[in-house]
């Protein structure tokens, strides 16, 4: 049977990104998120030549086609800053995390929309995204900018499927333009999939305002905050409030074929045992 599910996790590149591929395979995964800089710090060393040569050899052995890998760009990264400096120092890290993705030979870069800091409004902060967005896409060339759901914690965007809608209206390039939907945030941001009718709803209301085919990947993370409570904290698959019978849905729902599903849950020791889980939840 051929595979259609490419269930992984946000696994470290420690030591450097040619190890991620490796620590995926150590957890029987078939998909992967990573970092490919010190999410911590603005400034990162280039890629070494031998590092990303490595990274491809690896990606080979472990059998993971790039369609699968989803890095995640660094969270200090704000494109949708009021202020002018900051989103300046935003957009050139974000430049250069782009270009980083297309060196290894990736075809994503996953990224949270932004944070208006309380100083302009919600539709103000998308359309500075917007801005931010196009000025990356017109300096990198292939990779696809995935936007990040939300939960609404602060003063971030992106927690309702509208403003995801709008950022992407605003994009010149919308070949170049990606959703990456995070079950924890689509929960806490008001967003119910624990039955299959509440399921359902949403993923009609996510196909009428945004559109499947701009889904690239998702983030499967279980929560320990409430149902529209826009706290973003995320749990083991099955211990949290949105519980296991989501997660059978997604697995069994193809729609959801052939894009990355990534966890970020908050145990890695349990990582290998929530991928058979999830793969355990497959009928048929
Ligand atoms: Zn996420
Ligand atoms: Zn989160």
């Amino acid at each position: 049977m051929k595979l259609k599910k490419f269930v992984g996790a946000h696994v470290s590149s420690a030591g450097g990104v040619f190890n991620a591929p490796l620590n995926a395979e150590k957890i029987g995964a078939k998909a992967f998120a990573l970092f490919t800089k010190n999410q911590r710090q603005w400034k990162a060393r280039p890629l070494k030549e031998e590092d990303v040569e490595k990274f491809k050899e690896n990606l080979k052995k472990v059998g993971i086609s790039p369609d699968h890998v989803l890095p995640h760009d660094s969270y200090l990264i704000n494109l949708g800053s009021p202020d002018k400096e900051k989103r300046r120092k935003s957009i050139e890290a974000f430049v250069d995390e782009v270009e980083r993705c297309y060196q290894l030979g990736l075809k994503y870069l996953n990224f949270h929309p932004g944070s208006s800091l309380g100083k302009v409004s919600e539709d103000e902060c998308l359309k500075i995204v917007s801005e931010s967005i196009n000025e990356a896409l017109s300096r990198t060339k292939e990779v696809i900018l995935v936007i990040e759901n939300t939960a609404g914690q602060g003063s971030n965007v992106g927690y309702r499927f509208e403003h995801i809608a709008r950022i992407i209206e605003l994009v010149e390039d919308k070949s170049r333009i990606g959703v990456c939907l995070d079950t924890c945030h689509m929960f806490a941001a008001g967003y119910d999939i624990r039955t299959p009718e509440a399921y359902e709803r949403t993923m009609k209301e996510f196909d009428d305002v945004v559109g499947f085919k701009y889904l690239k990947g998702m983030h499967l993370n279980d929560a320990k905050s409430t149902l529209g409570s826009r706290v973003d904290r995320h749990h083991s698959i099955g211990k949290g409030n949105i519980g296991l019978e989501a997660f059978r849905l997604i697995m069994n729902d193809d729609r959801l074929n052939d894009i990355p599903l990534i966890l970020e849950t908050i145990d890695p020791s349990i990582w290998k045992e929530e991928i058979e889980l999830l793969y355990s939840l497959v009928e048929g």
